[in-house]
């Protein structure tokens, strides 16, 4: 998965003329410390559309079983323990399964202060929404950028062009 640098150390590859790229700045701890903790403020998933995130095990992305799929496999078990009592219905119950269209959870700014850095904004303005409806958001608005933190008058410019890069 993502390996996560500090600040300063992302710093530490820059002469005076360059700057990180936003992209690069949500790869930073700074950001995923801020991050991870809206995500779990808003209960791990969209504030959308209410989805949940999938989790990676690792080698894939699992997510909760539907009822459906709980109770196949409920019944499916359960045929298995008229003929091998070493079953038990309770061994039925699935944890996750593998999801193939995983829920991938964001953090949207929903307007930017020019040249503050992605974790600096009050946590209150941050919220979490998944892959699917953050593209619709940042595809039908343009978020505003101001020009400082009185938030009154608007930059012309999106310092945030790859937010939809963000990592998990
Ligand atoms: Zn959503
Ligand atoms: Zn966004």
């Amino acid at each position: 998965m993502n390996k996560y640098i500090n600040y300063f150390d992302l710093l530490a590859d820059y002469d005076n003329s360059k700057k990180p790229t936003y992209k690069e700045l949500i790869t930073t701890y700074e950001w995923k410390t801020l991050r991870d903790s809206i995500v779990k403020r808003d209960g791990n998933k969209c504030s959308n559309c209410n989805s949940i995130a999938s989790i990676w095990n690792g080698s894939f992305y699992i997510r909760k079983p539907t009822n459906e799929e709980q109770k196949a496999s409920f019944i499916k078990h359960s045929l298995l323990i008229k003929d091998n009592s070493f079953f038990t219905p309770k061994f039925a119950v699935i944890a996750g399964v593998k999801d193939d269209s995983p829920t991938i959870l964001h953090v949207h700014h929903p307007y930017y202060i020019l040249n503050f850095l992605p974790w600096e904004y009050p946590s209150e303005d941050l919220i979490t929404v998944c892959h699917s409806c953050h593209t619709d958001i940042h595809n039908s608005s343009v978020v505003p950028t101001y020009v400082d933190v009185s938030r009154k008058e608007l930059v012309k410019l999106t310092p945030c062009e790859s937010v939809m890069e963000q990592a998990i």
